[in-house]
């Protein structure tokens, strides 16, 4: 069952909302405001994907919403992805750099 996750855009409140059907996430309103002016995070349940699933989930001929991105764990994943896509060897130096830039580390080397 998904949990979406949503920021108020009038008021920046976030909270996360357990959607049922999908019709009811149309009808999502702001807990604080009211407003139905919303943006949505990233769902619990993505989150809670393994790595595996988020590979064979990815499409990575579409690009991903921008709070895609705000997950550290999504980094890296569709550059994985795609080289998966082309049969390309990934050695244990490319996790390594994804780990580096999952952790942010990579910015110190730069
Ligand atoms: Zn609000």
């Amino acid at each position: 069952m998904p949990i979406y996750e949503y920021e108020c855009k009038s008021c920046g409140r976030r909270f996360s909302r357990l959607v049922m059907k999908v019709a009811e996430a149309s009808g999502v309103r702001c807990k604080g405001c009211g407003s139905s002016d919303l943006g949505r995070l990233i769902s619990r349940v993505v989150v809670m994907q393994t790595e595996k699933s988020r590979l064979e989930n990815l499409d990575t001929g579409k690009s991903q919403d921008e709070n895609y991105y705000r997950d550290s764990r999504n980094i890296g994943l569709w550059a994985k992805k795609r080289a998966q896509d082309l049969g390309a060897d990934l050695g244990p130096q490319f996790e390594e750099t994804l780990e580096k830039a999952r952790s942010g580390k990579i910015l110190d080397e730069l």
